[in-house]
């Protein structure tokens, strides 16, 4: 924890769960990914955290932004991005959408498919589009799915299509899967990318971006690999498939560049078990699934916790959240331990909680208020 969210947290006297959010971590994590891959741009992607004070800092560092709907790009030239640093990276848009994000001055697109690309040839004229390939996100902790991309072969006529409809067939786009901690899971997707570069100029278009995604790691419970680790075995890549000729590349990362500035202060509702000597004890937090904890589903996300406490001897706990839901249980197949001392009103902290926590909170699920953002 940074010493400024410790102070923070000493003089907070609001009641109920909230995440902090350090802004100097932010910037060093921003200042990281520049010196990885210096000739790469980065483009925060907005989902993670589109908190105004966030995307203040991050615009004011020179930062560009990818964004998936309209009030994304909003939110973005807010905090200061022009609209030349903003890209439209959803694959899935509506046609009046992509007219309002034009007529904001955006011209960088996504697409994964044909009826995309008529889309934005319809409201968005010589716009530049790029088609997003189909990853299979091994080695992620959050890994996506079929939802975005099509298959490299199929990308060649997708671009093809857009180029005689107008538009810049400007590059190729993947996403090797969120938290991504194997740091040659780019090599495969850009030796595709290259593949496609090489058939569109069989085809007399000239490609000129890879975008390199998002997937860049938080550290929860393990240590992760470095920012430069990434940019070291990023550019190796590049270099291995695309020789001298190395495109124009550009950067996505979410998690990585807002994960570890955030924490989330929770207070212990209720300790209990299921039966008379039962050795796991339930605890319940004030937070959940629905108050911003959703990536625990499946357990696929598992935070770092802190007590006040530490140090005790500890045992093994269901952690569940407050709601009336029965899914709202967050680590129940693999218990976590905590201090057999811990008591009821004791506050917890969970680590590395500044990406996708705020925006995942319901409204008022059980007339719980959306969790409470504090950036400072
Ligand atoms: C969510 C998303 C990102 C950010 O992914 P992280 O794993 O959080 O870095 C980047 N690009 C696109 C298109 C995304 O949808």
């Amino acid at each position: 924890m940074t010493d400024r969210i410790r102070e923070f947290l000493k003089t907070r006297r609001e009641d109920g769960p909230c995440v902090v959010v350090d802004l100097d971590v932010v910037r060093a994590n921003y200042a990281a990914f520049s010196r990885a891959l210096p000739d790469t741009r980065v483009f925060y992607a907005v989902k993670a955290n589109p908190d105004a004070a966030v995307l203040k800092a991050l615009a004011d560092m020179g930062s560009c932004f990818d964004t998936a709907s309209v009030v994304e790009i909003e939110l973005a030239l807010a905090a200061g991005a022009s609209a030349e640093r903003i890209s439209f990276g959803n694959t899935i848009k509506k046609e009046r959408d992509i007219e309002r994000a034009y007529k904001m001055g955006v011209r960088l697109f996504a697409v994964d498919c044909y009826e995309e690309v008529e889309k934005i040839a319809r409201v968005a004229p010589r716009a530049k589009v790029f088609c997003r390939i189909l990853c299979d996100g091994a080695g992620a902790e959050w890994p996506l799915s079929r939802k975005f991309g099509c298959e490299p072969e199929m990308a060649v006529d997708v671009l093809e299509h857009a180029h005689r409809l107008g538009l810049q067939a400007y590059g190729v786009s993947f996403h090797v899967g969120s938290q991504q901690k194997n740091v040659n899971a780019w090599d495969q997707a850009l030796s595709s990318a290259a593949g496609i570069f090489a058939e569109c100029a069989e085809r007399g278009i000239s490609l000129s971006m890879v975008n390199l995604g998002g997937g860049f790691p938080t550290k929860y419970l393990q240590d992760v690999p470095s920012a430069k680790a990434y940019g070291e075995a990023i550019f190796d890549a590049l270099r291995k498939h695309f020789g001298n000729a190395i495109p124009e590349t550009i950067m996505e990362p979410g998690r990585g560049m807002v994960g570890n500035a955030g924490m989330i202060e929770t207070e212990v509702v209720l300790i209990s078990r299921k039966a008379e000597g039962e050795a796991v004890r339930w605890v319940y937090l004030d937070i959940g699934k629905f108050g911003g904890l959703a990536e625990t589903m499946d357990e696929a996300i598992r935070y770092p916790l802190r007590t006040p406490r530490d140090g005790d001897d500890t045992a093994p706990c269901v952690l569940a959240g407050p709601t009336c839901d029965s899914a709202d249980v967050l680590y129940e197949k693999t218990p976590v331990d905590l201090p057999v001392s811990l008591s009821i009103g004791d506050k917890i902290l969970i680590e590395a909680c500044g990406a996708y926590t705020t925006t995942y909170s319901a409204v008022a699920f059980n007339g719980f208020p959306p969790l409470k953002s504090y950036v400072i």
